[in-house]
């Protein structure tokens, strides 16, 4: 796990190691993939460092979202044409979990066709299917206040 002194994104957010700026507000910071998958792969990363989503404070995750809504519409994604154009939005928390840079980042990735952008696999988990309401109630348990009404 890298800590803010020696995080490449920590060293972005800084100017200490150049990027293509796509957005910037002083929570928040968009620019390009310097290894896209796809032609307009971009970044969108909170201004506060910490390896994964639990890491990071609410108020430094609120705008990335409409940030990653933002640039996927001047990337000309807002196409309603789900057969022909896409985009994916992408988190990853941990090595496990496909995750190389220990900045949370939510990648913008478009799908415009099979050849490029993300794949996803979707293994189905028998077991985890048997067990699903069993997890549910221990889930509302440990959500306490957050859980939703029954
Ligand atoms: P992860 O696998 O951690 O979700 O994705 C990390 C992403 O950061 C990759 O898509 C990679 O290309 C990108 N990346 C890594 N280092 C740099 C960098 O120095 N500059 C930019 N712009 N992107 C980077
Ligand atoms: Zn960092």
């Amino acid at each position: 796990m890298s800590s803010a002194a020696n995080c490449i994104f920590c060293k972005i957010v800084k100017g200490d190691i150049p990027c293509l700026k796509l957005i910037e507000t002083p929570k928040t910071l968009a620019f390009m993939d310097i290894q896209p998958t796809a032609s307009g792969h971009a970044l969108i990363i909170p201004k506060h460092h910490g390896a994964m989503l639990h890491n990071i404070p609410d108020d430094y995750l609120q705008e990335l979202l409409p940030v990653a809504k933002k640039i996927a519409i001047a990337s000309g994604l807002d196409v309603n044409d789900p057969n022909t154009v896409g985009y994916n939005i992408l988190q990853n928390n941990g090595r496990i979990a496909h995750q190389v840079v220990d900045h949370v980042h939510v990648h913008l990735i478009p799908k415009r066709d099979q050849a490029t952008g993300l794949g996803v696999g979707w293994p189905s988990d028998a077991g985890a299917a048997e067990r699903v309401k069993e997890l549910h109630a221990e889930l509302l348990k440990k959500l306490g206040d957050d859980a939703a009404k029954m």
